[in-house]
């Protein structure tokens, strides 16, 4: 007898995005049943004790871009109001080391961070302040763009072109970021520093498509800095759950879905790879990844478009993770505890930037010098670690092969690692092993087995570039959260507008299925 559960909505996958959908089904009457291959929900949006009283996100800890999304800027789930979400915007917004030693800082205070960027020209510090007023005009734009399914409103080009330099914009958004810096900016520590900010979301900063980057991600971060979530990453997680819970929904955990149920060509439910069956009654939203989705069904399901699709679509760059436990503030040569921010790091010279981007796109193993991400949440929330003690979570850019030497990373992570520590010590001395206390490490492959989503240890769901957004992104004719199969949805980092913590194709994809289902949308 096989062991079934029956719910109108089946939910695959318990990322950030499905959850929003989830919450919004639910809240609306239907009765939701979400299955995840993880022990807990929330995908990238998680917080887990690595280490007693040491609470780690385990991978997003930055929720900037979400803030613009109406589910948190107007609360439209409650989340803040209702299930205690609470989110702090950290100053320092930045401080990050050059490959000639120098530093530069950014403060919320934009005058602040004009008064930094004058210690290096004084044309870009001026011209600094221009590009934000720019940015303000422009983003109603984008934002309205991300936050409707494609196809419900005016394409983003239609909107760029109601703008005063619409034809301006309309030619950034197809240069790359790369590009924009560069003639945008003449010295090269402030060209460095942004581009260290537009590579934040692991995008390729040197392909067409994302020219946009430079100006959302200084513009969210001098508006908002990288906005946490107070107690970690998996508050926003619990709140949803919350939600879901509260209103009848059911989580089953360590439940990998292995196969797509079809009755007469409709999509009708999932099965799990226990054999465990969840029926929908109504309608199936699924997050795993499309490359996998594919195979859950027989090919002639699909059709070539969807296929072709798929195919091509480029998953994107992996990253290689370590987690530090240290008893001091990771903290700048010549500076104070004080003066680190939450988010902190190495940047590279741009050619340094486009050179690793093509090694790692190319499948070639890469070392040495990296961008590189040193976050300490614990500065601005003492929660996450014991008195006196601090999380702090690396991150780079890296080729799912492993490095030279080796046969494969779980050989390679922990040497990957030694040199990580080694290369950031040059900037930030007390990163080094006399001060680290504790040390986890996550390779490609390590963080594709944790989250399946993730594959070969790309986080974002796939790169953002010309061919892999918008209407293309999953495949063309797929881009409204529909899929070949009636009955089946799909949400996450692979549809519009793709990765990182914006929850913006969760509540699209519940937009197009409460429309769908004959149920008024609330906002
Ligand atoms: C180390 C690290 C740091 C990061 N830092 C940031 C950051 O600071 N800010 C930011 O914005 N982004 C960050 N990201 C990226 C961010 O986490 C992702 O882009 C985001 O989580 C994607 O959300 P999602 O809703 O698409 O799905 P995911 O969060 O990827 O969740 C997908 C879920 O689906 C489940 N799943 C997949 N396949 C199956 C299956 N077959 N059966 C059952 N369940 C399945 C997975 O277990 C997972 O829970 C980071 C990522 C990593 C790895």
């Amino acid at each position: 007898m096989v062991e079934s559960v029956e719910a109108d909505v089946v939910v695959a996958g318990a990322g950030h995005n499905a959850l929003i959908a989830a919450a919004y089904l639910a809240k609306a009457g239907k009765k939701v049943v979400v299955v995840d291959a993880r022990p807990i929900p929330g995908g990238g949006v998680a917080t887990e004790e690595y280490l007693p009283g040491y609470f780690m996100d385990s991978c997003s800890t930055g929720h900037t871009i979400i803030q613009s999304n109406p589910v948190i800027k107007d609360d439209t789930l409650g989340l803040v109001s209702q299930h205690g979400l609470q989110y702090v915007d950290p100053d320092p917004v930045a401080r990050v080391a050059m490959p000639d030693g120098e530093q530069v800082a950014m403060y919320l205070d934009p005058e602040r961070t004009h008064a930094e960027f004058a210690r290096f020209s004084q044309r870009d510090a001026d011209y600094y302040l221009e590009f934000l007023e720019d940015w303000e005009r422009a983003k109603g734009a984008f934002g309205q763009a991300n936050n409707t399914p494609i196809g419900w409103g005016p394409p983003l080009d239609a909107l760029l072109d109601e703008l005063p330099n619409g034809g301006v914009w309309r030619r950034r958004r197809a240069l790359s970021a790369v590009d924009v810096i560069m003639h945008e900016f003449t010295e090269e520590h402030i060209q460095a520093f942004l581009l260290w900010e537009a590579c934040q979301t692991f995008g390729s900063v040197d392909l067409p498509g994302s020219g946009v980057l430079p100006y959302s991600i200084m513009g969210g971060r001098q508006k908002r800095s990288w906005t946490i979530p107070l107690g970690g990453s998996g508050k926003l997680t619990d709140a949803l759950v919350s939600v879901i819970t509260e209103h009848g929904g059911e989580i089953y955990c360590d439940t990998m879905v292995s196969t797509l149920l079809l009755d007469g060509g409709r999509c009708v439910g999932v099965e799990a790879t226990d054999g465990r069956q969840f029926l929908a009654k109504e309608a199936v939203l699924s997050t795993i990844h499309v490359k996998h989705l594919i195979d859950m069904a027989p090919a002639d399901a699909w059709g070539d478009s969807f296929t072709y699709g798929v195919d091509t679509y480029d998953i994107g760059i992996p990253l290689f993770a370590a987690f530090l436990v240290m008893d001091e503030v990771p903290t700048f040569a010549g500076k104070n505890p004080e003066d680190t921010a939450v988010s902190s790091g190495l940047a590279l010279w741009p050619h340094q930037v486009v050179e690793q981007g093509r090694a790692i796109r190319d499948r070639q193993p890469v070392e040495g010098s990296a961008w590189t991400l040193v976050a300490t949440p614990s500065i601005v929330d003492p929660s996450r670690a014991p008195e006196g003690k601090h999380t702090v979570k690396i991150l780079v850019p890296a080729s799912h092969v492993a490095p030279y030497g080796f046969d494969n990373w779980d050989d390679a992570k922990e040497w990957h690692a030694d040199a990580m520590v080694d290369y950031i010590s040059a900037a930030v001395p007390n990163v080094n092993p006399g001060n680290i206390e504790a040390r986890i490490v996550k390779s490609p492959l390590d963080i594709e087995r944790w989250n399946p989503h993730m594959i070969n240890g790309c986080a974002h769901g796939g790169d953002k570039g010309v061919p892999f957004s918008g209407p293309l992104r999953p495949a063309a004719g797929w881009a409204s959260h529909t899929m070949p199969i009636s009955g089946l949805y799909q949400t996450g980092g692979t549809t519009h507008p793709g990765g990182s913590i914006t929850g913006s194709p969760g509540r699209n994809a519940a937009m197009v299925m409460m429309r769908d289902l004959g149920l008024d949308f609330p906002g």
